[in-house]
């Protein structure tokens, strides 16, 4: 039987630990970290996370500005506003909520990001950084899935760990990381083939797939740590992760819920970066 993973707790700690070391940092510089996020339209399920990114910062004593743009809003209009976040001094973290409306070029605003602000750490110099290992800052789901890992005294040096997806949101930076860390690393795609034999040789199993129940118990080793990152709605219109939860409970040893696992971690990793960005702007 595995032991859960429990993502709501370690997340607790780790704001509270943010929260001492904002309040801390304020003391010592009278700087207030400050996170900008800019919302351009309508997308009801960015509303969410971009209510919940503003409380968790004033949750932890951080400056927060929600900036919404209407969905008409032109590519022009967006680099003004970055820019015009870009120069204010109480402002330490920029973050686009993506997806942007189509008319939009993502990459073109990303880019427009400082790399000193760019707390979801998308601007390519961040993804530079990471690649050659002196990151500031970590993707934020990724660095979840570390801290959740570190929580538990996971060990990953020296095991194997496979990752299922290369977005260069969670499944690239993934693998980076654990690389850091001195795991054996593989990626698997939609083109990986004989699928299950790879991910059955996994001590570590991260699944960042977006397809509900898609690791089934034949994909998982007898006692593998097992990362649910996807977000999914299921048949029956609930939350669920890429993982088959009840299907490999008893094989596995660790494993994180959806919801409840990774997805608490996302935003205090958001808050984590915000934190060293205001840091870093005053050394
Ligand atoms: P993407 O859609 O960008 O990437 C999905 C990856 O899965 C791709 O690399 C794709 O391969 C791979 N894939 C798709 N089908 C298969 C298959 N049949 N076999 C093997 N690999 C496959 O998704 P994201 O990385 O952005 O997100 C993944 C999941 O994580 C989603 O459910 C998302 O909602 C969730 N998520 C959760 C977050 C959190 O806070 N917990 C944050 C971000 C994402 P290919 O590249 O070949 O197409």
């Amino acid at each position: 039987m595995a032991q859960i993973i429990d993502g709501k707790a370690v997340s607790a700690s780790v704001r509270e630990r943010i929260a001492k070391e904002t309040a801390e940092f304020a003391k010592e510089t009278g700087v207030i970290p400050g996170l900008a996020v800019i919302i351009v339209g309508e997308n009801p399920a960015s509303q969410v996370y971009v209510r919940n990114k503003h409380k968790a910062c004033q949750d932890v004593g951080m400056h927060s500005v929600v900036i919404e743009m209407p969905e008409n809003t032109t590519q022009e209009q967006l680099l003004e506003k970055v820019d015009e976040l870009a120069k204010d001094n109480a402002i330490h973290g920029i973050l686009v909520q993506l997806p942007l409306p189509a008319h939009i070029d993502e990459e073109e605003v990303i880019k427009a990001i400082p790399p000193e602000k760019d707390v979801d750490a998308f601007h390519p110099a961040n993804v530079g950084r990471i690649m050659i290992g002196n990151q500031s800052f970590v993707p934020c789901t990724p660095a979840g899935v570390m801290e959740l890992l570190d929580a538990y005294d996971i060990e990953i040096e020296g095991k194997n760990c496979v990752i299922i997806g290369r977005s260069n949101i969670v499944g690239k930076p993934q693998a980076m990381l654990m690389l850091q860390k001195n795991a054996t690393v593989t990626i698997c795609h939609s083109r990986t083939k004989n699928l299950a034999e790879v991910t059955s040789k996994a001590d570590i199993l991260v699944a960042a797939v977006g397809r509900s129940k898609f690791v089934t118990a034949d994909m998982v080793k007898e006692g593998a740590v097992v990362i649910d990152v996807g977000i999914n709605r299921g048949e029956d219109g609930k939350l669920c992760g890429d993982v088959d939860y009840d299907a490999v409970f008893d094989k596995v040893s660790y494993i994180t819920p959806v919801p409840g696992g990774v997805g608490p971690m996302t935003i205090t990793m958001l808050l984590k970066n915000t934190l060293t960005a205001a840091k870093d702007s005053v050394r």
